[in-house]
Formats: C-alpha cells, sequence, structure tokens
C-alpha cells in the first residue's frame, strides 16, 4: 500500500511538473497550456461559454499532448 502510495505521488509529481514526452524540456517557460477545442469538458447551457479540456504545447519541439 505504501509503495502504491509513493508511485502515485511521483505521477502526480511528473503531472505537475508537465514535462515534454517527446523532448524532456521541463521549462515552464517553453511549455504552453492552451484549450483542446476538440475536446469540451461541459457546457453551462446558453450563452455561457463551454470549458474545454488542457493540452500542452511544448514550443521547444512544437509536441502536443
Ligand atoms: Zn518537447
Amino acid at each position: 500500500m505504501q509503495v502504491f502510495y509513493k508511485k502515485l505521488v511521483v505521477i502526480l509529481e511528473e503531472y505537475k511538473r508537465k514535462k515534454c514526452p517527446l523532448c524532456g524540456n521541463e521549462n515552464p517557460k517553453k511549455i504552453r497550456e492552451i484549450d483542446d477545442l476538440s475536446k469540451p469538458l461541459y457546457h453551462f447551457g446558453f450563452g455561457a461559454k463551454p470549458m474545454y479540456a488542457k493540452k500542452y504545447v511544448c514550443t521547444m519541439c512544437k509536441y502536443e499532448w
């Protein structure tokens, strides 16, 4: 159980750091966070702005994830 918890923390840390899976870039200034317009999460109704899933773009290698 302890091992599982540790693994989970590592995964969360990895997610927070926003490391590019392609080139390994983890400089937050070189990673842009944008709305993924192809993945609307939910909509609050008429006139409301829909929420989109976030995706990241590495400005070093142009990879999106
Ligand atoms: Zn990259």
